[in-house]
């Protein structure tokens, strides 16, 4: 078994050598932290977009879409407590000047102790066979009882001090845990320190009339600032939704998991508008919505799970990441937040504007509470694409690298592959590929034979090949090989589009959820 870094390597490589994923400007040594997409980095990523939306907008008929600009006034960012709160403590080794989050260091010391239990557990499981008791284990073995116990004082203790804003208290943790730069084993550490996240910009061409901007750290505000418009030019009914995917900018220290963590990444974010006091029944019900989204990708149940926050950010009263197995452990993917009244009543505060809404049933006006769904395009492209970089072992010895990316998601749906670039085969490949083109992305490839072929289309993440042979020039019969099975099908030339079209259809994999 190859391990986690090694794995992790592997997908960073894969992305690129497959038109994936690139290094932003990579022929100036690329700009840390930020990436560009290739051709099939874009069409994956536009697929996902695609299947959020649809599952949010399209077939929820009261949630809708808008599109904000990333420029907004920047009262926004007071209003919405970014410029006084958006901070990542900070702390420097001073012997290997590597700048770390504080709060990630004690994090990940507690992700260790907890890979101690994960170890106890599977242990145990293997010695107790059928008759284990994952829970009864987890509640009564002293061991595992002592690490939980230290994981959960820690994190307290941490959540604790950077609500009051105790930074000293939080050097102090790493001190007391002994907490060693991860980069030179050294234990010599600064104070820890707040930075702002925001990207600072200048609106206007005089110095003295400009005018400070910043780039939009959350697609969130666009929303909250159009509540109004939308709620009366949609005649929207609470409870309903506002929906938005884009682009939002981090000045992110850590910077150090490819598309994971990002300078420039794309949020698609849904702000779900409900009456004061029906909160926890909607976070129920979007945490299960949205964990079944997921799931309907059929990526495995194993690789998600819940983490309910312990420190709550100024403006929540509940709030839970749906955290995915990455080639690096469970991090967040996905956060669903009960944000209440805080944001639309802060803009109303700094605008002087009302953002309420009368509500016919109750014959008055509040302002609403919200619910939020919040998830990154591009960690959910991480997500797809690691889960689907496989490597497999085959039954003559040989193995064979296979990208098994949900077929709907996949950018090129099928290959058409002539078995002979002569014959008359081509021909009926193009004439193939122009009734295709119309419903899915489809490529022609007549190069090597065809196994080659076929190998090269696994890694790219292509689900099906068509085959065109002599025999098609007879009975008009095609083969459609699947890249997950390898297994092959003889079907009419004329049933094609139906067959893939029923694998590829958005509708088919959004109706499990
Ligand atoms: P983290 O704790 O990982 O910094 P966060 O809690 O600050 O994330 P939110 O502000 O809740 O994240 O943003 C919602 C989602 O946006 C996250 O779940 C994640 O998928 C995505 N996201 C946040 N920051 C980044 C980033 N720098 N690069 C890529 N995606 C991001």
């Amino acid at each position: 078994m190859a391990n986690q870094e090694d794995v992790f390597k592997k997908v960073i490589s894969h992305a690129k050598e497959y038109g994936y994923v690139f290094q932003s400007s990579e022929i100036y040594d690329g700009l840390s932290a930020v990436y560009d997409y290739g051709q099939n980095g874009i069409e994956l990523k536009k697929n996902i977009r695609e299947y959020w939306w649809q599952a949010m907008v399209q077939l929820n008929d009261n949630i809708v879409g808008i599109d904000a600009a990333i420029f907004m006034h920047p009262t926004t960012w007071k209003a919405s407590g970014h410029v006084d709160a958006f901070n990542d403590p900070l702390i420097d080794n001073k012997d290997s000047k590597k700048r770390y989050r504080a709060d990630v260091l004690v994090e990940d010391h507690v992700a260790k102790i907890e890979a101690k239990i994960h170890k106890e557990v599977t242990k145990a499981a293997k010695r107790f066979g059928d008759s284990f008791d994952k829970e009864q284990f987890l509640s009564t073995n002293q061991r595992v009882l002592d690490y939980q116990a230290k994981a959960d004082d820690i994190l307290k203790r941490l959540g604790k001090s950077l609500e009051n804003e105790d930074l000293a208290d939080v050097k102090a943790l790493i001190e007391e845990l002994e907490i060693a730069c991860p980069l030179s084993g050294s234990k010599n550490w600064t104070d820890v320190k707040q930075f702002n996240l925001m990207f600072g910009t200048k609106l206007g061409a005089s110095a003295d009339s400009a005018m400070d901007l910043y780039l939009r750290p959350e697609t969130a505000q666009g929303i909250f600032v159009n509540f109004l418009n939308v709620q009366k030019t949609g005649r929207m009914k609470i409870p309903f939704g506002i929906a938005q995917t884009g682009k939002a900018f981090r000045n992110e220290i850590v910077a150090r998991q490819f598309i994971f963590r990002m300078r420039e990444f794309e949020q698609m974010e849904m702000q779900f508008f409900i009456k004061p006091g029906t909160q926890q029944k909607w976070y129920e019900t979007w945490k299960e919505k949205r964990l079944n989204w997921h799931l309907s990708l059929g990526m495995g149940e194993e690789n998600y799970r819940f983490h309910d926050h312990e420190k709550l950010a100024h403006y929540a009263d509940a709030a839970a990441d749906i955290e995915f197995k990455f080639p690096f452990g469970f991090k967040e993917l996905e956060g669903i937040h009960s944000r209440t009244d805080f944001d639309l009543a802060s803009h109303e505060e700094y605008s002087g504007k009302k953002l309420q809404y009368f509500d016919p049933e109750e014959n008055k006006s509040y302002v609403p509470y919200v619910l939020e769904t919040s998830i990154g395009l591009d960690r959910m492209f991480l997500a797809v694409f690691s889960n689907s970089l496989q490597e497999e072992e085959l039954e003559n010895g040989t193995t064979r690298t296979v990208l098994k990316l949900p077929a709907v998601l996949a950018p090129t749906k099928a290959a058409i592959l002539p078995l002979l670039k002569r014959d008359g085969l081509p021909e009926i490949a193009h004439k193939l590929i122009d009734d295709l083109k119309w419903d899915f992305n489809v490529i022609y490839d007549e190069k090597d034979a065809v196994g080659r072929r076929y190998r090269r289309q696994d890694a790219a993440g292509t689900p099906f090949c068509v085959t065109v042979d002599h025999q098609t020039l007879e009975d008009e019969t095609v083969t459609i090989r699947h890249r997950d099975t390898m297994e092959q099908q003889r079907v009419a030339l004329s049933e094609v589009k139906d067959i893939i079209s029923k694998k590829v259809d958005m509708r088919y994999w959004l109706q499990r959820i």
